[in-house]
């Protein structure tokens, strides 16, 4: 049956949600709205939901005689909505305001309509004000005890409607509380918390926050009204209308959960009434349901009130939420932060570029139905700000925020729709759309397409999440032999996969590039020397080595530092694998017997088989094709043999924010949790691990083929350790990402303040470790040189920020900082070089905020 149904005050805050309940039934009704308001995009918005729109007054009584006479259903929501909370705040004229819409509106509105027809009216859990005691559960039927005007005029409304003799339904509304996007009470108690906590302001709870409160979510108070109006079995009742009954002080609690910069101060003061609630039972007896609450509507609110976060969370990317799953397929939904008008289609072939440009105004939402691509971007407002990369895939919704210079690189045939507020002219690169600005050439596109890694290198999973952005960076060991020779720059990015817990970088640079002629002599330094030293006679011990029969590998064997040891002791039978042609060249000249070449399958057969002991330390990490090289020592071993592996602890990473352990030849990152992951699809057991110091800590595990071995403790142990940590939540990796942006700050705060003290800045050390940072602060023109002990490293220079490396007999006196980049040496360089000056700061301590 067609109905004709009136809403007064359709503009309000009540209003504005029921209007958009009845927009998906009003082509089959005749909804007319009435409001003395006039808002120009909400009348607009009413009539293109088929809804007519009367801007009067209820107190025209004629008017009101002329819309409702033949009304079927009358919503009665227009009143005065600000409202005196206290005695304090009334004032004589607003009572008489408030009395005269309340009373002679509804008095005109019962006035017009027939005897069929229902109205629905809000009344208030304020009606019971006056009660002294605190009351819980309060039932419709108790004697109402108004104190102030707008109570007053509600209990005096409640008596108009029983009186009238007409259809009615009041519902007694607990504070409602609800963000709404067209008006907004702001002065209800969950609303106001919201506002403020949204500003990172304090709470203040009088007594303590310990007065009750009856509330209702916004929406559901309007989903009431609609039912009660499609019920017709439900004549001339009284309904309280709340879902929950919460203190002050845990409304307050909430919201410090969702913004923990909050503030909650409490009072002592003594307050009148501490409150009362009003019992909802008759109500849920109707079938009424309620499908709203105080938990997410509050974070709502917040979030939709608080600053933005612009680059940094990097939350670009958004899977499509609230997934329907059947037989038929997948639904998902993108909510949208803002109104669009246009949607383009655009097809795009693999291997091609877009944009490079952006946005001054609009914030693009590109939803890929198909394919995927690289996207670059880059925030244009902050000159600091790095170049990112990141990965979209079909199904996935990107959003570029305005100012932010983005491209696209079409590692597929893709399809998207790109969803935009405004104006679009492809031709218009004017001020309002699109602004030129090329920031990803040809070239930098062909090798982010020859180098991107999709997918996790230990387990497959192609939804990898970003850790941190160390932005474009050179090959931390390509040391330039002139200033301005030119050097390819790779994304510095670190992903998490949350299947198998695996972070790696995004890109894997051709080792080619890196590896064929490295600088890095292990037994240049001493620590080193020392540490295979020892474990050479561990593991000698330990394993039961025998000298004369055993055989023993190193994998990545360097300069022979780890080997050497072994012969030392009376082995015989050594043999290291090394890719770099002058290591390799110089372990053989040291009596060292080494292969040179990649450990790779089609260098299998020049390597001899049945390893006692396998050694891999600080290769792990060294490769793309980790799975092969696996494979490989696995079959290089014998059934009985140990493989031991030291890699750098991505544990100590998060933990002591080594964020510089991060370069392009360290593609993977591991943890014993992961190491157990990946070894597990090759049947092969981690059956002991240890913690060790190298690189600003390492661990070191020990692997066999040998499935009787009984696992230690120690595995156990560290394991529980990771995971207390935090080592299988994505979170603790974020929050890593962004105290390396605040170290990045500190460093360059302190630094600025160094600078002077009017002396010559010289870095201690070129690691590659030093590549990273200088490149990732952004430090060029700050130190004047690097010196460095490895003479190999003499009168080159650092990739990227171009400062010389020097022999350190070039300081000539001792008006001089020496900043250690090499800071994990820092102890040893420091006593070493007192003579060289008095200054000796260690480029760690310069990262916090001192
Ligand atoms: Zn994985």
């Amino acid at each position: 049956m067609k109905k004709k149904i009136i809403i007064t005050g359709g503009i309000g805050y009540i209003g504005t949600e029921l209007c958009k309940l009845y927009s998906g039934v009003s082509w089959h009704h005749q909804i007319i709205v009435i409001d003395n308001r006039f808002i120009s995009e909400r009348v607009n918005q009413l009539r293109n939901w088929n809804m007519e729109f009367v801007q009067g007054d209820i107190l025209d009584k004629d008017l009101i005689k002329k819309y409702c006479s033949d009304a079927d259903i009358v919503h009665h929501l227009a009143g005065v909505t600000s409202v005196p909370r206290t005695k304090s705040e009334a004032s004589s004229d607003q009572d008489k305001k408030i009395k005269e819409v309340g009373e002679i509106g509804t008095q005109n509105i019962l006035d017009s309509v027939s005897n069929k027809c229902k109205i629905i009216f809000p009344s208030t859990h304020v009606v019971y004000e006056g009660i002294d005691e605190v009351r819980t559960d309060i039932k419709e039927n108790e004697q109402t005890k108004p104190v102030l005007s707008y109570s007053t005029s509600k209990a005096i409304n409640e008596d108009q409607l029983k009186r009238s003799g007409k259809n009615y339904i009041i519902l007694r509304l607990g504070s409602v509380y609800g963000y709404s996007s067209d008006t907004m009470r702001i002065d209800i108690m969950p609303n106001l918390f919201s506002k403020i906590a949204s500003q990172n302001g304090t709470l203040k709870l009088f007594a303590g926050g310990r007065q009750i409160k009856s509330l209702v979510p916004l929406v559901d108070v309007a989903r009431c009204f609609k039912f009660m109006e499609e019920k017709s079995e439900i004549n001339s009742e009284i309904f309280n209308l709340t879902k929950e009954t919460l203190t002050v002080k845990e409304v307050a609690e909430i919201c410090k959960k969702h913004n923990p910069k909050i503030e909650l101060k409490e009072t002592n003061d003594e307050v009148p009434n501490l409150g009362f609630s009003l019992s909802n039972k008759k109500l849920l007896n109707t079938g009424f349901e309620f499908l709203y609450n105080l938990d997410e509507n509050i974070k709502e609110m917040i979030h939709k009130w608080s600053k933005q976060d612009l680059i940094k969370d990097l939350e670009f990317v958004k899977d499509g939420e609230n997934l329907f799953v059947d037989d038929r397929g997948v639904i998902s939904n993108h909510e949208l932060t803002e109104p669009i008008n246009l949607i383009g289609l655009i097809d795009s072939k693999k291997g091609t570029i877009r944009a490079n440009h952006y946005h001054p105004q609009q914030e693009q939402k590109c939803l890929f139905t198909k394919g995927q691509i690289i996207e670059i971007f880059q925030d244009v407002i902050n000159p600091n700000a790095p170049k990112i990369t990141q990965v979209v895939n079909e199904g996935q919704l990107s959003i570029i925020k305005p100012n932010v210079a983005h491209t696209m690189v079409f590692t597929k045939d893709t399809t998207f729709l790109n969803l935009v507020r405004g104006e679009r002219n492809h031709e218009n690169y004017g001020i309002t759309h699109t602004i030129r600005h090329v920031f990803v050439d040809e070239k930098e596109k062909n090798l982010l397409l020859e180098s991107y890694k999709f997918e996790c290198r230990s387990c497959g999973n192609v939804n990898l999440k970003r850790v941190v952005s160390l932005g474009y960076q050179p090959l931390a060991n390509n040391l330039l032999n002139k200033k301005n020779e030119k050097c390819d720059l790779y994304p510095l990015e670190v992903n998490y996969c949350d299947k198998c817990h695996n972070c790696q970088l995004s890109v894997a640079v051709d080792p080619k590039k890196m590896f064929s002629n490295y600088l890095y002599t292990s037994s240049t330094s001493k620590v080193f020397r020392n540490h295979f030293i020892e474990a050479a006679k561990k593991y000698a011990k330990e394993l039961k080595l025998n000298k004369k029969k055993s055989y023993i590998i190193d994998i990545g064997s360097n300069d022979g530092v780890a080997l050497k040891p072994f012969l030392n002791l009376g082995f015989k039978k050594v043999l290291g694998i090394e890719p770099a042609k002058n290591l390799a060249k110089m372990a053989n000249k040291n009596k060292i017997k080494t292969f040179n070449g990649f450990l790779e399958k089609k260098n299998l057969k020049k390597i001899k088989k049945n390893a006692d002991l396998i050694l891999a330390s600080n290769v792990f990490a060294h490769s793309d094709k980790l799975k092969e090289m696996a494979e490989c020592m696995l079959s290089l071993l014998s059934k009985k043999g140990t493989i031991v592996i030291e890699v750098q602890y991505l544990m100590n990473t998060l933990k002591d924010l080594t964020f510089d352990n991060i370069y392009h030849e360290h593609y993977n990152y591991w943890s014993l949790t992961s190491l157990i992951n990946f070894f597990k699809q090759f049947e092969a057991n981690i059956f002991r691990s240890e913690k060790i110091d190298t690189h600003g800590g390492s661990i070191r595990v020990f692997i066999t083929k040998n499935k009787k071995i009984k696992i230690d403790s120690s595995v156990k142990k560290m394991i529980k350790e990771e995971e207390s940590f935090g080592i299988k939540n994505f979170n603790t990796y974020k929050k890593f990402g962004e105290k390396v942006y605040e170290i990045r700050a500190n460093v360059l705060n302190n630094l600025k303040k160094i600078k002077g003290r009017n002396k010559n800045i010289i870095g201690y050390g070129a690691p590659a470790k030093a590549t990273t940072a200088l490149n990732f602060f952004g430090i060029t023109d700050e130190i004047n040189y690097i010196v460095e002990d490895n003479k190999l490293k003499h009168n080159k220079f650092i990739p990227g920020v171009k400062i010389q490396i020097k022999n350190k007999n070039q300081i000539k006196d001792k008006n001089n900082v020496l900043l250690v980049l090499a800071w994990n040496f820092y102890e040893d360089i420091k006593k070493n070089n007192l003579h060289l000056s008095d200054d000796i700061i260690n480029i760690k301590d310069l990262e916090t905020n001192n």
